[in-house]
């Protein structure tokens, strides 16, 4: 027997909402939730098989709660001379956003952020008892350090959410505004840098130094391949790290999770050699897209956001007719797709180029 939701004791706040989620299909072509689709190389595969054995014969016990040796790795692998306690890690960079929200958000505190962006956020804004507000970009989805300073002016909230490259529109964001944030706020300022490898321009990991209120979030989902073992991680003074842990559940990283993290990171410069080739079948997309009339705005991420669709459902459900599934993510006349590998890539131009005709 199943109980409709309304009828068990929800909170108030959750009846009627959805639980969150890009459609998951069995298709050829699965362009629609930014993923690396590059496969594992088979070295580093077995490189990760290894360490999942040893970390096996130890499960008997609880994971090392401090992951010090994983935080020490993700710390070598940024640089800009972070430190183990500089970092912190959980399952997944939304995990570290929950965290960072229940640390520091939570009732009677806002969280600002800039439209459109991360669908998350609101979520886990809702989650941990937090308001949310968006105060929308300009026309072509850029921010400047005057947008940001009066909507942080105007909210005076907790956390700030700067999404660089903002997802989904692809758009870099200029350090300036991250400083402007910084000096506008007592609250914590949370560059969230999903996509920073695929970016050319400048990390806000440069900015961390005497800016204890700054927080830079990252992810192995991305640029790594390392969706599925779900590994994402931040770096901020050791201050915040201390705060993350009074709100973080005991053992939240398995060891499972931290030996496959481990061992991919010893291979990383591998995991991350696709990188380049996913920029150019970006651009790829970008460039055809404008010879075709449509209204590609730049990215500096692992996707295109693509203005100018007549009717997107229509064009979504007829590229999705012939294997290719995208993302409709609700801003009027636009598809996000992710690029993904060069033969992908031809399949979905060709499809999208019948699909126009
Ligand atoms: N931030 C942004 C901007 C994202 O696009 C995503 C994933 N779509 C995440 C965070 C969360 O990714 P993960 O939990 O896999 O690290």
């Amino acid at each position: 027997m199943v109980s409709p939701l309304d009828d068990l004791p929800i909170r108030e706040d959750l009846r009627g909402q959805q639980p969150y989620g890009a459609p998951q299909l069995s298709v050829p072509v699965s362009l629609n939730v930014n993923e690396n689709t590059h496969g594992i190389p088979e070295t580093v595969a077995l490189a990760i098989v290894e360490k999942l054995a040893q970390a096996t014969i130890g499960l008997n016990r609880y994971p090392d709660r401090e992951f010090l040796d994983l935080r020490q790795q993700l710390a070598t692998f940024l640089g800009h001379n972070l430190l183990a306690e500089n970092i912190w890690a959980a399952n997944g960079s939304n995990e570290i956003l929950q965290q960072l929200f229940s640390a520091f958000g939570g009732p009677g505190r806002k969280a600002l952020s800039f439209s459109p962006t991360y669908s998350m956020y609101p979520n886990i804004a809702r989650t941990t008892l937090t308001e949310y507000v968006e105060k929308p970009r300009n026309m072509d989805f850029t921010l400047s350090p005057d947008l940001v300073v009066s909507a942080i002016d105007e909210e005076k909230p907790a956390l700030v959410i700067l999404c660089s490259p903002n997802n989904p529109t692809g758009t870099a964001l200029s350090l300036d505004c991250v400083i402007a944030a910084y000096e506008a706020t007592d609250g914590i300022v949370v560059v969230d840098e999903a996509y920073a490898e695929f970016s050319s321009g400048d990390s806000a990991l440069t900015l961390l130094a005497d800016r204890p209120r700054l927080v830079v979030s990252r992810t192995m989902s991305k640029a790594f391949a390392f969706a599925g073992a779900r590994l994402g991680y931040l770096a901020a003074d050791p201050g915040v790290v201390d705060a993350l842990r009074i709100v973080r559940l005991p053992y939240h990283l398995s060891a499972l999770t931290q030996a496959a993290a481990s061992a991919a990171l010893e291979h990383s410069q591998l995991l991350l050699q696709n990188v380049q080739k996913i920029k150019q079948q970006r651009d790829r997309i970008i460039e055809a897209t404008k010879q075709w009339g449509l209204n590609p705005y730049p990215s500096d991420a692992n996707f295109v956001l693509i203005g100018g669709f007549k009717d997107p459902k229509k064009t979504f459900e007829q590229l999705l007719a012939a294997g290719v599934l995208v993302r409709n993510v609700g801003i009027p006349n636009t598809l996000r797709i992710t690029a993904g590998t060069e033969a992908e890539t031809t399949k979905l131009l060709a499809e999208l180029a019948l699909v126009l005709d």
